[in-house]
């Protein structure tokens, strides 16, 4: 599903194919779990293949790199230059694209002096699929933010996110919602959480969750529509009073939520301004819209 015997991945300044790669397992991010990654998307646009915000995503990288000491040379420009050449190798244009880097063998807990950086693509379809979620509250909260660099993006903080994501499905849901320490609604496994009631959005404030650039592009997307957005602290019982809700990331782009818990949103999603905002993303992440606003 991720390759094939042709697929082609960059790895230390070489574009080598995947089948080839050796990795040691005496490497510090296997065992210890620290290393840096992004999730990012292209598209096909009427302007050709376009990687959405990549510098935003590769800015990102390397304060995660930065922040839990794991060399990363690269600058921001170079990064987006060796994806396009990855993306042309592999003829990839609607694709995911995953950059890792991740260290040298090193089994005390000091922070290693080389890294590796691959990067890889494959096409993969909304990671949450297209239907309107069915959540349920996580018994697992977001990792306090006084334990790691919560806002980086970080190997192994997704442990969290795996148990999360496994209990919900285990108990037949669909995703799961997460608070964080004080019981505040924070984030699920791999999205930002946004809720609606009476046209207005509202979502929490940066400092427990991973600040997403799908949740910094609603921002914008909303601000262009004139629907308020609120960044405020809110537990679930007032996410029950909801009218409908939604998670956004890169790789789950803007979905809908159908319910959480036992209680299942009383508005229909195409009545919702939520729905204006999903349609509105679709838009400029496939058209290149986003590139002209820059302009
Ligand atoms: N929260 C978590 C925990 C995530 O893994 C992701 C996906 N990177 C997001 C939020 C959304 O971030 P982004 O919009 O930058 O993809």
């Amino acid at each position: 599903m991720y390759f094939n015997d042709s697929t082609i991945v960059f790895s230390n300044g070489e574009y080598v194919t995947a089948k080839d790669l050796m990795v040691s397992p005496y490497n510090q991010t296997m065992h210890y779990g620290n290393g840096a990654f992004e999730g990012i998307r292209s598209y096909n646009t009427p302007d050709g293949t376009r990687i959405f915000k990549a510098i935003e995503h590769y800015e990102r990288l390397k304060y995660s790199c930065e922040k839990m000491y794991i060399p990363c040379d690269y600058s921001v420009k170079e990064l987006e230059q060796i994806t396009y050449k990855l993306l042309e190798l592999n003829n990839l244009s609607d694709a995911y694209v995953r950059p890792i880097v991740f260290l040298e063998p090193n089994m005390s807990l000091t922070a290693t002096k080389k890294s590796t950086l691959i990067i890889m693509a494959w096409e993969w379809g909304q990671y949450l699929g297209s239907e309107q979620l069915r959540v349920m509250t996580s018994s697992f909260e977001r990792p306090n933010p006084k334990s790691c660099h919560v806002e980086a993006k970080i190997t192994g903080h997704y442990t969290n996110s795996i148990l999360a994501t496994q209990e919900a499905k285990e108990k037949g849901f669909d995703e799961a919602l997460l608070t964080d320490i004080r019981g505040n609604v924070a984030e699920g496994p791999g999205a930002n959480f946004f809720y609606e009631k009476n046209g207005e959005l509202f979502t929490c404030p940066k400092g427990n969750i991973l600040p997403g650039i799908t949740r910094q592009t609603v921002f914008e997307i909303a601000k262009e529509l004139e629907i308020p957005v609120h960044e405020k602290w809110f537990g679930i019982d007032e996410v029950y009073t909801a009218d409908t809700a939604f998670f956004c990331g890169t790789a789950a782009e803007v979905i809908g939520i159908k319910s959480l818990d036992d209680k299942v949103f009383p508005m229909k999603w195409e009545d919702s301004v939520s729905e204006l905002i999903q349609r509105k993303y679709k838009l400029r992440v496939s058209t290149n819209e986003f590139r002209e606003m820059l302009i």
